[in-house]
């Protein structure tokens, strides 16, 4: 029977041996050395604040892997023959495969900073992260600050968790606004200001130098690149965003850009040989997608369409509009179809803040033929499958503010400020980014 080798237990990799079982009885085997159950990583934040157990954030019973004759085995896998159709764990165990599909996601970047692996310095990515810092942060006694380096989606979450036990702290963000490679000035300053009022520090256009360390090897104070301040602290956490897990395959001639290289068909350079998820990399962008993807719902769907294919449907990966959603604190995010950071040439925008500068909606359009691109929403919360037919219908922008009352989840709110939006989309200057 043939053998499918599933190396990772995230979403991509589960969804890929759950979409198998339903499609075949291939033998499938899913390797993990993070964690013996499949959990939502999204999740992990809420152990840490106290909203749910971490056997809270496993979607699945723990006898479903065995009732779906779907094997789990716990290890790290070192090496990859691509002839031999083999891989070598890191204690020497063999095991081999008919087919290969690689799905081992992320891991957080670290600069070379000096003293970045010392105790108490961590990512927030794996359950192991979770653990230490618990172990370094379980308190404000013996946590009296923490410092945490790069302002994106997961730098925002660790400083939450930590607000959340009232620990103190200083967040160092590169850039002179928050995210701000990302999101367009209006929401990006809305985000600065909501930070500051949770009692964080943030400090804007600050670079890590190094991470000073006590004498037994933890970390106790970083230092500030360009003032050369010296914070004293109890941990530290490295959210400068992250890149693909793929070390291990850096002798095995499958063919690696920043991640795993593949085709629509998410097919490596050997056949038999897939990569999924947060570590696979397009070797052309689709539209204007980035070549690697690292969100939940698109491992999700690749895992889907590999699935297909092994079980002889062979399908492109097709992920269809952008869209994301997250959440800064108390303000809830979400997007749809493209509003990039400064507007393209041929682009207007709309953007309109509520008085309580805690909810905004920030429209791109064609200048031209006014066909609406992408909504950035904060604190409104708007329905997908609207923006999914808008976009496919190629509505314009005025339909969109038309619309908006049946596109929210709160129609109260829209028939309160309906009038206030449409006449300052009526008022605006011809752009404004
Ligand atoms: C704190 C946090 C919050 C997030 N919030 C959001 C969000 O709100 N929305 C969103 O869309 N995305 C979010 N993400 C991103 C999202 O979680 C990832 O895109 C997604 O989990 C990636 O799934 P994956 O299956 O590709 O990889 P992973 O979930 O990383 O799974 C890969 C697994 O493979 C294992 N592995 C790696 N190498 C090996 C090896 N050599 N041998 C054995 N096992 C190995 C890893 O340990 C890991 O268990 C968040 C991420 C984090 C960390």
């Amino acid at each position: 029977m043939e053998h499918i080798v599933i190396i990772g237990n995230g979403i991509s990799g589960i969804t890929t041996a759950r979409h198998i079982r339903k499609l075949s009885d291939k033998k499938i085997t899913i390797i993990s050395a993070e964690s013996d159950f499949f959990f939502s990583r999204t999740a992990l934040m809420y152990v840490y604040m106290g909203h749910m157990k971490f056997e809270h954030t496993q979607p699945y019973e723990n006898w479903f892997w065995k009732k779906n004759n779907i094997n789990l085995k716990n290890g790290f896998v070192e090496n990859v023959n691509t002839q031999a159709k083999e891989i070598t764990f890191s204690n020497g165990e063999k095991m081999n495969f008919d087919k290969l599909i690689i799905a081992t996601g992320s891991k957080p970047n670290k600069f070379g900073w000096p003293g970045q692996d010392l105790k108490a310095v961590m990512g927030m990515y794996h359950k192991q992260d979770l653990e230490s810092i618990e172990k370094y942060a379980p308190n404000n006694k013996e946590c009296k600050r923490a410092v945490i380096v790069g302002g994106g989606l997961i730098g925002i979450e660790l400083a939450e968790m930590l607000r959340s036990r009232n620990i103190p702290v200083t967040f160092l963000v590169r850039e002179r606004s928050f995210w701000n490679a990302v999101l367009p000035a209006g929401e990006s300053s809305m985000i600065n200001r909501h930070i500051k009022e949770h009692h964080i520090d943030l400090r804007l256009n600050c670079n890590l130098k190094e991470i000073l360390s006590d004498e037994n090897g933890k970390a106790r104070a970083i230092v500030i690149a360009e003032t050369g301040e010296e914070i004293p602290c109890d941990l530290v956490g490295l959210t400068a965003g992250v890149s693909p897990n793929i070390s291990f395959l850096k002798d095995s001639g499958i063919e690696l850009g920043r991640g795993v290289k593949v085709n629509r068909f998410l097919e490596t350079n050997f056949p038999d040989i897939y990569a999924i998820g947060d570590c696979a990399e397009q070797h052309e962008p689709i539209g204007q997608r980035r070549p690697i993807e690292a969100v939940w719902y698109t491992g999700r769907m690749m895992g889907e369409t590999v699935a297909q294919t092994i079980c002889g449907n062979k399908i492109e990966y097709k992920p269809g509009y952008w869209f994301n959603s997250a959440k800064f604190l108390d303000i809830e995010y979400q997007t749809y179809g493209w509003v990039w950071a400064q507007p393209k040439e041929n682009e207007a925008r709309f953007y309109w803040e509520h008085k309580d500068g805690k909810k905004c909606i920030h429209i791109n359009y064609d200048k031209n033929t006014r066909e609406f691109i992408g909504i950035n929403t904060f604190g409104i919360r708007l329905r997908h499958e609207f923006f999914d037919k808008v976009l496919s219908e190629k509505r314009t922008v005025d339909y969109v503010l038309e619309h908006l009352e049946a596109a929210n989840f709160d129609p109260e709110f829209f028939r309160k400020h309906e009038s206030e939006i449409q006449h300052s989309f009526s008022n605006q200057p011809e752009t404004i980014s």
